[in-house]
């Protein structure tokens, strides 16, 4: 019996005694240990009444068993469907609503209050980041046999909660040729091995630790260091250990703040990517400055896993997120669904294996965005330099229009990131009586001096045109990011919505 994306990331690893997780106490789990703890949980899962094509909900701190959970659910041949841990009990309530799961597994903290989330039958078992709770319990009697359930490229995997930026979070349903396909091109634009040895800090309720980077590892047979969350000390502490990092740009920031981050320690590292947000320019510049690496920028989703990507050899230019991935197919449209000429701004649409089958019960978004000829519109505002590098601009909801023009936001905000006093900035549009949106700047303060609201609109002044200056220039300790690292525009289009009204 085959199972296409079990096959693909354990198949060649079942019984192995290598190692495969190395946690921050340095104990080791070899992957032969992962696969008999995904068997006992696979079997679990069966005895509690989950069949094919059942979705499995899990909202979990990340820890080995975690990831054993992730593989029984597919070699059960049901639909992992992981939700980030920051969410409420009213928000997890609004998933498991939609979602229906037949088994749900969340953290023994919230169980407690089952109640608020949980309104039908499903068992709700738990399980904490130290590996007890009653699911590693209730598994522990389970055999460590266990054949995959059959499953065909085309049969769904997961189900991933998109992170809500622009709006209510959509469920991305993913196939197993979506996951296994992408694992593989990324595991070959990325040089892994067998010897790789993965910093691994990133969540694993997202796409990019889950599918990007723990995929891939699996996919190749090298070694995670599994840590819980980002600490920057810790990861200082084993970066030496690594050959390999992936992080959201929050992590390269934290890094260049830490005194003790020096070139000696990444001596064994090859590869430092980055993805998820944007990496500003400034930071892919400042990172190679201390410790002589450039960071690879990729660019991705949770719909589609990774679209593009700055190449391994060659290259690595800061500001753009390099080239469509092999596999890939990348163009940009306007408005009316045409392409646009070389070099101009417009929609991004990518096909490909990668690619997901749609929106788990939202037929009509799918239609709208997925299309019947397999291009997807990523909702993201881009453009192809002259040597074919993919340049982001923004998210087409976060395009501001004032007075009938149209300005990019990132294009403003390079510029008032260079300004004294200025650690990063937000430009965004809100409600204006007499332009529709009126641009405003929300400039987080950088350590030194203090940025002055006066000086960067008149530093703009001869360097942009009119319409797009910010009307109004507004200072933070910081700007509101989630999780991924993400800017929450939509937050703060909220906060200001009443500023020229
Ligand atoms: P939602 O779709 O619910 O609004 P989201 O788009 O933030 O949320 P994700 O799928 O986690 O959810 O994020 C994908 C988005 O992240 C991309 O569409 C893009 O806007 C952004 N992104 C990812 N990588 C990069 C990058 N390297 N540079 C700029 N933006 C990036
Ligand atoms: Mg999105």
């Amino acid at each position: 019996m085959t199972n296409s994306l079990f096959d693909a990331l354990m198949g060649d690893h079942r019984g192995s005694d290598r190692d495969f997780l190395i946690l921050p106490d340095g104990a080791t789990l070899t992957y032969g240990d992962i696969d008999r703890m995904s068997a006992r949980l696979a079997n679990l899962l069966v005895a509690e009444g989950v069949a094919p094509g059942d979705r499995v909900a899990v909202q979990v701190e990340k820890s080995p068993e975690a990831l054993a959970l992730f593989l029984a659910t597919i070699r059960a041949g049901a639909v992992f469907l992981p939700l980030n841990t920051a969410y409420t009990p009213a928000e997890i309530a609004y998933f498991i609503k939609d979602a229906e799961p037949a088994f749900v597994v969340c953290d023994p903290a919230r169980a407690e209050r089952r109640d608020d989330f949980m309104s039908a039958g499903a068992p709700l078992l738990t399980l904490a980041t130290d590996g007890t709770g009653s699911l590693t319990e209730r598994a522990t009697n389970q055999s460590e046999q266990h054949d995959p359930v059959a499953r065909a490229d085309e049969d769904l995997a997961a189900i991933l909660y998109t992170s809500g930026t622009t709006g209510r979070s959509k469920g991305a349903m993913l196939s197993h040729h979506n996951l296994a396909s992408n694992a593989d091109t990324l595991a070959e634009a990325w040089h892994f091995t067998e010897d790789d040895v993965l910093l691994h800090a990133l969540p694993i309720f997202h796409t990019h630790g889950l599918f990007v980077a723990s995929n891939v590892v699996m996919r190749t047979g090298g070694r995670m260091i599994w840590l819980p969350k980002f600490d920057a000390d810790t990861v200082i502490r084993l970066l030496p250990q690594a050959t390999a990092m992936m992080g959201v740009p929050t992590f390269y920031t934290r890094l260049l703040d830490h005194p003790d981050f020096t070139r000696d320690l990444v001596a064994n590292i090859r590869l430092f990517t980055s993805g998820s947000a944007p990496l500003l320019a400034e930071t892919h510049r400042a990172f190679e400055d201390r410790i002589g690496h450039r960071i690879l920028e990729r660019y991705g989703m949770t719909e589609t896993n990774m679209n593009t990507s700055n190449p391994y050899d060659g290259e690595r230019r800061a500001g753009t997120v390099g080239f469509p991935l092999p596999g890939v197919d990348l163009r940009i449209t306007a408005e009316d669904g045409t392409e646009v000429a070389q070099g101009e701004i417009g929609q991004i649409e990518v096909r490909g294996d990668n690619v997901f089958m749609g929106y788990w019960r939202m037929p009509e978004k799918t239609a709208e965005e997925l299309g019947t000829d397999g291009w997807f519109k990523t909702g993201d505002l881009g453009m192809v330099d002259p040597d074919g590098y993919v340049v982001i601009v923004g998210r087409g909801k976060d395009l501001i229009i004032s007075g009938g023009f149209n300005i990019y936001p990132k294009e403003v905000e390079l510029l008032i990131d260079e300004m004294p006093g200025v650690l990063e900035s937000a430009v965004i549009g809100v409600p204006h009586p007499d332009f529709g949106e009126g641009v405003v700047a929300v400039v987080a303060r950088g350590r030194e001096t203090e940025p002055d609201p006066d000086a960067i609109v008149a530093g703009l002044s001869d360097r942009l045109a009119k319409f797009k200056q910010p009307k109004r220039v507004i200072v933070l300790d910081e700007l509101p990011r989630n999780a991924m690292g993400k800017v929450q525009k939509a937050a703060l289009r909220a906060d200001y919505a009443d500023l020229f009204t």
